[in-house]
């Protein structure tokens, strides 16, 4: 069902305040910007039961413009993860991820329906954009039962895949607030690059690590790959996430907009960054 969220006041001036440097992006990336609105359509029946989200992400992705033969299952033992790839000129690659599986609590839909939406948009406005970069989408399997699906794809990574992966973007929990990465679990110039955009772009960002929590961006940093998670939570999280308030009615699509708005510019600026200008 879709719900119809009020937004207050001061989000609807962040949005102003940030489509006031919509330039920043819109010079390097002329393409179909998605909206609040568009991202909120998304939201209008995520999958509740862990065995349907799979196909879901499937459905969303063909929603975005990706051929069905372009949506490749990558599968280990343990798990399955969905793969869609942008070729570039370049076999440098960014990785943007984020894990599809959800806790038997709730319906996932901030944890982690949210990075599902976001990615598939950052899908949709670059698809027709030429990038010196290949861009390698991807939806994590059981990334609650410890990072299996991340794990799985970074140990089976040959050196020169992970010399020629640049970054690696993790959404994870978006939909209660601004945009934040979660410092325990990014590699510090990436997130120090991630806030230095968001203030450029003049998004609302802080860093907030998130307890003992974990994502997949972990599974990255391990390799000495540079990796973020970006997630959009508020003070209410501990008491949303992972359990049954993790509803639709709690998503708030700005808090969605303005995490895809980061992130795309993200790829944009790693684009036409140097692959080792975030290793540290
Ligand atoms: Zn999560």
């Amino acid at each position: 069902m879709l719900h119809r969220l009020r937004l207050p006041a001061s989000t609807l001036l962040t949005l102003m305040l940030f489509q006031s440097s919509m330039p920043v992006v819109a010079q390097q990336a002329p393409s179909t910007l998605s909206t609040p609105d568009d991202i909120q359509k998304d939201f209008a029946s995520v999958p509740c039961d862990d065995k349907d989200r799979l196909v879901a992400v499937r459905a969303l992705y063909e929603g975005a413009g990706v051929a069905a033969s372009d949506i490749a299952l990558d599968q280990h033992d343990n798990v399955e993860n969905l793969v869609v790839v942008k070729q570039g000129a370049s076999p440098e690659r960014i990785v943007i991820g984020a894990h599809y599986d959800k806790t038997a609590e709730g319906c996932g839909a901030i944890d982690n329906w949210t990075g599902q939406v976001a990615l598939t948009h950052l899908y949709r406005t670059l698809k027709d954009i030429p990038l010196e970069k290949t861009l390698v989408f991807i939806a994590f399997g059981r990334e609650e039962k410890g990072l299996v699906g991340s794990k799985a794809m970074t140990r089976a990574m040959s050196e020169d895949q992970v010399t020629q992966t640049c970054a690696m973007i993790n959404i994870d929990s978006l939909g209660l607030g601004p945009p934040q990465v979660a410092d325990n679990m990014s590699s510090r110039k990436l997130a120090a690059f991630t806030g230095e955009l968001a203030k450029e772009l003049e998004i609302p960002f802080a860093h907030a690590s998130i307890g003992r929590a974990n994502s997949d961006s972990s599974s990255f940093v391990a390799k000495k790959i540079p990796a973020v998670t970006i997630h959009g939570l508020n003070k209410d999280w501990s008491r949303i996430l992972h359990s049954k308030h993790d509803q639709v009615a709690k998503v708030n699509p700005v808090s969605v907009y303005l995490g895809y708005r980061l992130a795309l510019a993200m790829i944009v600026r790693l684009d036409a960054s140097a692959c080792e200008a975030y290793r540290q």
